[in-house]
Parts: C-alpha cells; structure tokens; sequence
C-alpha cells in the first residue's frame, strides 16, 4: 500500500545524504519530480476510493430501499442477531411495533426488556438447537414489546448467515412477523371448538336447509342420535307430535326474518321419548355477513320444569293438608275481588279456627294432631261448594273464600253448614275419634272492607268473636268488634300482671242439700279487681285466660287459695264443709292435676273427700281419652269429681256414666225456664231420674224462685245452690252466711 508522500521525500533524502551539491541538486530535482508523480498517484487513488464508496453507499441505500419496500408490503420486519453480543438489529419494525416506532432498531436481545421473559428461555433454545443443526430453520413464536407497552406475539424465522472458524455460530438472520391476530384468532378456535366439545346443553350446527352439520356429544346423549348417524339428517328428525307443523314452519319464518329464535320446544328422542327443550337458534354468517348456518342450543329442562312446578307447588300449598296456603289464598282472594268489583257481587271470607286444638295436639301427640288436621281441612272441603276455595293459613286456621254471594246471609248460611259438618267427630285413626268445633268469622266484600288484607284482618276479628262468644259459633264482622279486639288486648295484658299484683281473690256461694236443708259447702268463684280496668267477671277474663294459658298459674292459685280458705273454716269447728272448685280444660290436660292437687291437700291439709273438682262437659267429652285418665287419677287421690254446666253441651249420661265422677250439676239455663218451660221441666225431671240410676248425685245451679226450689224437691233433685240461697260471698260473710244458716234454716242472703 502506499505511505504519505511526505513520508516518502523524507526517506529519499536520507538515502542520498552523502552526495557532493551538483549532484545534489540532480537528485533533488529528481526526488522533487517523483514527488509530484506519487502525489498525484496518491491523489488519484484517494479519489476513486471516495468514488468507489459513494457507490457502495448509494448501492447500499438502494438495496436498503428495495428491502424496506419488500418488508412493508409483506408485514414482515428484517433481523440480524450477534448471538454472542447479542446485538440485534431490526429493520422495518413498523409492521410490528406501529408507525410510530423508528424504522430500523439496533437493541441486545438478551439484556433489553424486548422479548417477553416468559418466552426468553424458549427462544433461546430455538437458537441453541438451530446452532446445533438440531433444525434446519430458526424458528419461533414470541411476544415482543409493541409501541404502546404491550406484547404481540410475532413470529421469527430464520438461518445461519455467519460462523466463525471454528463453526460456532455467529449471526443469525431472518424475517419476523406479526401474528398476533392470527394467534388469538386460532385459540378463539381452539376454545369454540372445546366449548362446543363439552357444554352441557346439545348443540347443533345445520346448513340453510336445516342439515345437521355438526352435533356436539350432549346432542348425542340428550337426543340419542349418535353424531354418525345425525350428519347429514334434516333436523325436523327431532320434531315432537306435541306441535303441529305450523308451529315448525312458523319458527322457520321467524327465523329467516330475524336470524334468531328462542322459547320452549318439545323435541323427539331417536328411541321416540319427548322432552321439553329451551331452545336458542342463531344465524352464522360469513366475513361477509351471508347466512351460512344456524346454531341450535338446545337445554333439556323437563327436570328444571318438574323441580320448578315442584316448587311452585311448594310455594303455593300447604303440604300437610294440600290446600292452598296463605300465598295463594291472597292471589285467589284478589282475583275473587276483581271479578267481584266487575259483576257487582260479593265475596265472602271465613275465617275458621278449631276450638281447643292445643290442647288436642298436645294430648294426642303431634302426629295424631296432624291426621286431625288433615281430617279437618278434607271435612271443611266437604262442607262447601266444589268452586270455593279451602286455604290453610297455618296451625289450626283455615280460610273459606266464596264467590257469587246474593247477600252475607247465604255466608252465614254456609257457616252453619260447616258448623253441623263437624258435629259428628273426626276420625284420627282407627281407634281415635276426636269431636272438635271451630269457631268461624265472616267478612264481606264490599260490605267491611276491599282489599284481601282488610278482609282477611276483620274475618279473623269476627272469628275471636265468636270464641268470645262460647266457641262452636259464627261471628260476622262489625265495626264495634275492633273495639273490643282492642279491648281484648288491655284485657289480656293486664290479666298477665294480675296474679303478681295479687288481684284475685275468691267468693264462696253456698250449696244447700234438700235432704237436710243444710249447707254442706260451697263452690269457690274466682274474681278479679283489675288496677286498671276494676272489676272484671269471670266469664270475661277466664276464657282469655285460658286462650293465652294465663290459666294454668291462675288456676293453681284458685285451688290453693280454696283450699287454705276451707282448712280455716274447718279450724273454727265447720269440719263437715265441702268446697267445689272450678278447673279449665287446659288445667285438665296440661298440668299434672292429680299430682298437684294431693300436693296442695298435704300442704293445707284439707281431706280430700271435702274438695269436689268441677269440669265442664263439654271439656271432658272433646278429650275423652286424656279426661279419663286424669280423671281416674283424681279419683285415687280422693277428690270427688263433678260435671258443670250439665245440659249444655251434647253429652248423653249413658256416655258420662263410664266416666269416674259423682256429681251432676244441671246448667242454671234450665232451671232458669224451669217453670215456664215444659221442655226444660222434663228435661231436668229426666236428668234428676237417669243420674240417680246411674249412682250420680245431682246439684241444681241458678236456683232463684221458690218455684224452681219446690220444683226441683218434688223431682228428688240432691242440691241447689243460688240466689235463692245466697249470690256468692266473701269468705268471711260465707262463714258469717253457713252460721247463721245452720241455725235458722230457711233465711235466705243477700251479697
Ligand atoms: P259456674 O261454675 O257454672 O258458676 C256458676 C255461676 O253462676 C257463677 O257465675 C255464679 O255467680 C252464677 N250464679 C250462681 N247462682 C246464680 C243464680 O241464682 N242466678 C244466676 N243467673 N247466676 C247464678 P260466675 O261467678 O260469674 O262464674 C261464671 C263462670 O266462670 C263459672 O260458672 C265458671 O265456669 C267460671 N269460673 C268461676 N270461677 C272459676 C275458677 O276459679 N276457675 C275456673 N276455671 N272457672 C271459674
Ligand atoms: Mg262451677
Ligand atoms: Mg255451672
């Protein structure tokens, strides 16, 4: 190559140091001359090289150009790797990275964050084994940063292009391109086919003719028609008798008008078994928008139906008794209502509640309870007619709604009727009749009120009433009932406070014996001077105690207070006196009476032959059972045992005679008419007869006139007790009253 020509000069001259100065000046001329001469060869070749590389840049740019153009218009971007450095430079990146990114980048593969680090180790091995010529090509799928700070998923190829002399590898390079939409279109694909593959509901694909083109494996299994044998089969295969062919042919229309169709479908099975499908049908259409298939999803809820009506049923009725319940009672009622508003007619609500049916149940046990009920509510749809509805609100209410009414007699009439269907008992199980009674409240619409609630609130109102009323009644609704349901409240909450208040207290009225003309005790009655209310009678408090179970404590109160009011008497030398004491149904079938009445005789010390327990017949006869149990266990404490109120209830004495009682005590309602009623004297003449057969000794209550008296000794009746005699007294003046009357015989009081 050649050296500097300054360089070359000062060389010659050194060479030719030694010459004399002709010669000096030859040569120098010489050297000068050969000077000129190298430097312009110098200049020469310095200007062709400038040339020469003019034109390899501009062959160089051209070529660039060329491949810049060839990589915008395939997508594709151009890359070179110094796989040792690691340098990688890229051309075209655009189509990658955006319009925005630098046409050409120069970054290290291995230390800039370009590629993604989960994809790095992958790509690394791509090179290791091309390296290696594990492959014939470089070839891999990897997420590069784009413009906007995300990834794309690209894919680069490429080979060889330098090795050192060793053959290791030393460049690679080779295209990448974006295929990042192809990606996510592929694994869309891959996850329509897998979901199409394994969704729960049958699916199929059908050409514009309605040719099954492809059937999922839940077609297979809710249809039967194995995919083999479907392909290719019109879809009306699954067409079910249960729609005609319109109805095919209208979903058709329905469906090359709006592309799309869903509802409720029966469908034929291949082995010719239906079911109810929900089917979704939906066009698919090509890039293009042109229908080329349609997509039937189809969901078998025959079960989803069954559960649901299940449900519905559940939601709707009352499963002890398959009546309606509440629920549906009120959607009934509306309606009833609507229809009602329309004709001008009435609607009637009755409100029916079974007396004493705690007591039953308790008695009885809860299983026996429940066949009372469903006894009852099949009596209740017995009595009336076949278009009324039958509700069962919970526990022992029941609710008749009736349409069409002319007026509320022909409710009340209806009332009646339930009323007598219960007079004969219900069957509970072969060895169980059981007599119950419902007490029944009327409402009206229009008459009380417009709306089901309204309705509902004043029928139970009426319903209390008729409770209040003695039970086994109808009641229709009035205004003034609100107010004395509202009474009833005060009542109710004072009477809780009244036995811890020390509010009651006790009055004697004496028993006087016809044999003798003397007293022989006294029943002990039970009054109650409210702090609040004053003075309430007992037929206004006791049943709201029994009602609320208040009872039970109260009554306990009465048998000690009476007894520790008799011991006191028989101290002051009036042993021969006995005292009867009223006991409520509840105390009969809920306390254990026997136990608790010996505990009391022990702790007083009164003899158990002088306390008489008084029960209602009416009490006995509804739990024969239980009655008769408590009653014999009475008995072997020594108390005798009295029926109250005899007459009023519908007992027969053959009946009571298996009962372990000993007295009868006719209702004061008979001897009350005594005299004026021909009826009411053969009835008390044919008591006073039949008991004294049965061995049963017979007291006359409500003894007022000396008619009545002269009546009742002629007839050989045992016992009165009345005004007549005395109205009942406080102990004191009772004991002043039995005095005075053991001495002069035929002295009547006054209270
Ligand atoms: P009862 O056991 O039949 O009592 C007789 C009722 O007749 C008493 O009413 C008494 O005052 C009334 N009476 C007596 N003589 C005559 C008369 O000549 N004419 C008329 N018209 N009435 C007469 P009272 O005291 O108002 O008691 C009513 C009912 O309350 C009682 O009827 C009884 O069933 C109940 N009762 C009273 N005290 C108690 C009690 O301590 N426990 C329970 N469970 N019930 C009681
Ligand atoms: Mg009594
Ligand atoms: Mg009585």
């Amino acid at each position: 190559m050649l050296s500097s020509p300054a360089e070359a000069a000062t060389s010659a001259s050194a060479l030719f140091a030694g010459a004399g100065p002709g010669m000096a000046w030859f040569v120098a001329s010489v050297l000068a001359s050969a000077l000129v001469v190298v430097l312009v060869a110098w200049a020469r070749a310095a200007r062709r090289r400038a040339l020469d590389e003019q034109a390899r840049v501009a062959q160089a740019r051209k070529l660039k150009q060329q491949v810049d153009l060839v990589l915008a218009s395939s997508g594709d971007a151009y890359w070179e790797l110094d796989v040792r450095s690691g340098n990688l430079r890229l051309q075209g990146i655009q189509s990658l990275a955006g319009p925005m990114a630098p046409a050409d980048i120069a970054i290290n593969a291995w230390r800039d964050p370009f590629v993604h680090p989960d994809d790095m180790a992958r790509l690394r091995q791509h090179v290791e084994r091309h390296a290696n010529g594990d492959t014939e090509w470089f070839d891999s799928e990897h997420r590069i940063r784009d413009g906007d700070g995300g990834w794309r998923w690209v894919r680069a190829r490429g080979r060889v292009v330098e090795r050192d002399a060793a053959g290791a590898l030393v460049r690679l390079a080779g295209t990448t391109r974006d295929v990042h939409a192809l990606r996510a279109a592929e694994r869309e694909a891959r996850v329509a086919v897998e979901v199409f593959r394994n969704m729960n509901e049958a699916v199929s694909v059908v050409d514009p003719e309605f040719r099954f083109v492809a059937v999922n494996a839940a077609f297979e299994r809710v249809t039967g028609w194995a995919a083999s044998e479907a392909l290719g089969q019109p879809s009306s295969v699954l067409d079910s008798s249960q729609h005609n062919a319109e109805f095919y042919q209208r979903i058709r229309g329905i469906l090359a008008h709006a592309g799309h169709w869903s509802g409720e479908m029966w469908q034929r099975r291949k082995d010719g078994s239906e079911f109810l499908g929900w089917i979704e049908l939906s066009e698919v259409t090509d890039a293009n928008g042109l229908r080329t298939h349609f997509v039937a999803v189809v969901d078998d809820i025959t079960q989803k139906k069954r559960a649901e009506q299940e449900l519905r049923y559940l939601a709707s009725y009352d499963t002890l008794t398959g009546l309606p319940n509440r629920s549906l009672l009120s959607e009934r009622l509306s309606r009833a209502i609507i229809r009602a508003r329309r004709q001008g007619s009435r609607v009637a609500v009755l409100f029916i509640d079974l007396d004493h049916f705690k007591e039953i149940n308790d008695s009885l046990g809860h299983a026996a309870g429940d066949r009372m009920l469903k006894a009852a509510a099949a009596r209740l749809q017995a009595s009336v007619g076949p278009t009324d509805t039958v509700a069962r609100l919970g526990g022992d209410e029941f609710t008749v709604v009736v349409e069409d009414l002319p007026d509320g007699a022909a409710a009340l009439a209806l009332a009646r009727t339930i009323l007598s269907g219960f007079a004969t008992a219900l069957e509970v199980d072969e060895r169980h009749h059981v007599a119950i009674t419902p007490s029944i409240g009327i409402s009206l619409y229009p008459d009380h009120a417009m709306v089901p609630t309204d309705l509902l609130k004043y029928a139970d109102t009426a319903m209390y009433q008729a409770k209040a009323r003695g039970r086994n009644t109808v009641e229709v609704y009035n205004e003034a009932m609100d107010a004395e349901a509202r009474r009833r409240a005060t009542l109710l909450a004072a009477l809780r406070r009244a036995l811890a208040q020390d509010e009651f207290r006790l009055v004697f009225q004496p028993r006087l014996s016809l044999r003798n003309d003397r007293v022989v005790g006294v029943e002990a009655l039970l009054r109650w001077r409210s702090a609040e209310l004053g003075e309430i009678g007992p037929a206004q408090f006791i049943p709201l105690a029994e009602e609320s179970g208040l009872i039970l404590g109260i009554g306990e109160w009465v048998l000690r207070e009476a007894c520790r009011t008799l011991r006191g008497w028989h101290d002051e030398g009036m042993a021969d006196l006995s005292c009867s004491i009223n006991v409520s149904v509840l105390q009969l079938l809920r306390a254990p009476l026997a136990d608790q009445v010996a505990s009391i005789l022990a702790e007083t010390g009164v003899p158990p032959g002088r306390i008489e327990l008084e029960v209602t017949e009416t009490m006995v006869m509804q739990n024969a059972e239980q009655a008769l149990a408590v009653l014999h266990d009475l008995r072997r404490v020594g108390v005798r045992v009295a029926i109250d109120d005899f007459g009023t209830g519908y007992s027969s004495l053959v009946y009571l005679k298996r009962l372990p009682i000993d007295t009868i005590k006719i209702d004061k309602e008979f001897i009350g008419d005594l005299t004026d009623d021909p009826d009411d004297k053969a009835i008390t003449a044919t008591v006073i007869t039949m008991a004294h057969s049965l061995g049963l000794h017979v007291v006359a209550e409500g003894v007022e006139t000396d008619a009545q008296l002269g009546y009742l000794r002629g007839q050989g009746c045992d016992e009165i007790q009345g005004y007549w005699l005395s109205p009942p007294l406080e102990p004191a003046r009772a004991l002043a009253f039995i005095r005075g009357r053991q001495g002069a015989p035929r002295a009547p009081a006054t209270a």
